[in-house]
């Protein structure tokens, strides 16, 4: 990939991404394989005047010995300096910034239930740090390719040109061009996002209904005065901010406990390094109580049974079936990108600003008010060609929000 793109592409995630602020701290979780991406990204931060920038490396093939050969208990422990390093975190609320370039299937054959319970162990131990950083400072995820990716995505190619492709396809939905200014198509992309949440978010619905033709149909009642939200975010230092590029979804949380019917999958589901085919999963007073799958019933399963929360909802998006993502007609594998090409739940945990008033309240109170709380946040992709979207405003009024899996508003 040319060197100027790459810079272009390590700028923007760095000032729109992150929006890194002066004598702000700056921590990059990546992969080995990205030394040079994260040399750029770690440049413009310093550039903009970065405090400091540490970077975590990490590798999937030592991440795999590491599950195969300690105990699980050994694997769910937490060392001391590493808890005290969360803890810093939540004081000097560093940015983060996240580069996605795992092979999907990286960890097949691992014992997922170990992996998972060992994962969910350790999470509990920094929960605490995790929800006081809540909304309180800028992060994002961004991706680039591996080689193992990259055959995965495109796997009639040779691993260069795999490479290469991905790296076209990646820059493309995050609208970093040869000739553009990406930092400017983001101003516009945010702006047409405001515009979208505004109208969901004055409808104020009680419940949408989902239908289509797949199987799925499926009521959800909303928390009153929730906010739709979509593109950036303003975290509570006053810094806006792109948690997620690409992105293409308008967002809320759901009522905890309020759903209904049966949700039916259009994509693959990558969890864990794990494949879940086909599946489809039904709601009873808003807890996932049935499931089945053509392929990883188990790791769904396991999933879903994570915790108390993560049988329950916590996110619903709506991303038009004509999305740049969905028209690419790409599966990548990975959900930053396959959940921007269709409309998906997440079960697992909420996010607290779609409250209505979330500034002002602590994560307890957010959960009190309806947020689902759950040690997982896990996309599944539901959109279809022909899936409609019915919103019921709290006067029983019925307004057609997706028809043929497009916005109808
Ligand atoms: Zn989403």
């Amino acid at each position: 990939m040319d060197k100027k793109r790459l810079k272009k592409y390590a700028e923007l995630t760095v000032k729109v991404g992150a929006n890194v602020q002066k004598g702000q701290g700056v921590i990059i979780n990546a992969s080995v394989d990205q030394e040079e991406f994260v040399a750029l990204i770690t440049e413009e931060a310093y550039r903009v005047g970065a405090k400091w920038v540490e970077v975590q490396w990490s590798s999937q093939n030592v991440t795999r010995l590491h599950q195969n050969y300690q105990t699980l208990e050994q694997l769910s422990k937490m060392p001391h300096w590493q808890e005290e390093k969360h803890k810093m975190m939540a004081e000097e609320l560093p940015a983060m910034i996240h580069i996605l370039s795992d092979d999907p299937d990286g960890l097949n054959g691992v014992d997922q239930e170990k992996m998972q319970k060992s994962n969910a162990a350790r999470r509990k131990i920094v929960k605490k740090y995790r929800d006081a950083m809540e909304n309180r400072h800028q992060w994002t995820i961004v991706a680039a390719p591996s080689k193992a990716w990259a055959k995965k995505v495109f796997p009639g190619l040779t691993c260069a040109k795999a490479k290469d492709q991905l790296w076209e396809a990646i820059l493309q939905t995050v609208r970093v061009d040869k000739s553009n200014d990406p930092i400017e198509a983001w101003a516009e992309h945010n702006r047409n996002f405001q515009e979208k949440c505004k109208v969901l978010t004055e409808y104020d619905f009680d419940r949408l209904h989902y239908t289509s033709s797949n199987g799925t149909d499926f009521t959800v009642w909303l928390i009153p005065h929730a906010r739709w939200i979509g593109g950036g975010e303003t975290a509570l230092n006053g810094v806006y901010y792109n948690p997620n590029m690409p992105t293409e979804e308008i967002f809320t949380s759901p009522m905890k406990g309020k759903a209904e019917g049966k949700l039916v999958s259009t994509k693959p589901l990558s969890y864990q390094g794990q494949l879940i085919e086909d599946f489809s999963i039904t709601f009873e007073a808003g807890k996932a109580v049935e499931w089945e799958a053509r392929k990883g019933e188990d790791v769904l399963g396991h999933m879903i049974q994570t915790d108390e929360g993560s049988a329950y909802l916590g996110e619903l998006a709506l991303v038009p079936y004509d999305s740049p993502i969905s028209n690419a007609g790409i599966l990548f594998y990975e959900t930053l990108f396959d959940e921007n090409a269709s409309c998906h739940v997440a079960l697992g945990r909420g996010f607290s600003m779609a409250l209505d008033g979330f500034e002002a309240m602590t994560w307890e109170e957010a959960t009190n008010k309806g947020i689902n709380d759950s040690l997982i946040h896990v996309d599944f992709m539901i959109g279809s060609g022909d899936l409609s979207v019915d919103g019921y405003t709290r006067e029983g009024k019925k307004v057609t929000v997706f028809h043929n899996g497009n916005w109808a508003l």
